[in-house]
């Protein structure tokens, strides 16, 4: 999957703001933020999306990623939401399993509207 942007940002192959490493797991900022907190987590091995057969193990270490990177940006107590888009009625548009941790700012109530983008 060199073609694949997420396994080039694995890769070390398109620049990032790392935020967490670990031999399975990466985590860094998104390129577009919708909220003064915004990183991307995804796993070094290529999984298009959720339903991509994901070990259970690796799942969880994306989401024990999502919490540790919280207290890295200090949103742990304010709050934070977390969200995976998966497949084409979620609008996924990189095709490489990655979980979206935002926060920093008050969101509405809601699942609509992805992270309340203005
Ligand atoms: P999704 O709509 O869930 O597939 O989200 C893809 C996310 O990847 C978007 O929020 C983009 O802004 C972000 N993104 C795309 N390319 C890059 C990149 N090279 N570095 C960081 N974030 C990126
Ligand atoms: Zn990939």
């Amino acid at each position: 999957m060199s073609e694949c942007i997420f396994c080039m940002v694995a890769k070390g192959e398109i620049p990032s703001r790392t935020v967490y490493e670990d031999d399975s797991v990466l985590a860094f900022d998104d390129i577009a933020p919708q909220a003064p907190v915004h990183t991307l987590i995804i796993p070094k091995t290529h999984y298009a999306d959720l339903s991509d057969d994901v070990p259970a193990a690796l799942l969880g270490s994306l989401f024990s990623v999502a919490a540790q990177v919280a207290v890295i940006k200090g949103i742990d107590k304010s709050g934070y939401r977390v969200i995976v888009n998966s497949g084409p009625d979620a609008c996924q548009t990189v095709h490489h399993l990655h979980v979206h941790v935002i926060g920093g700012r008050p969101m509405s109530h809601g699942m609509v509207n992805f992270a309340d983008r203005p």
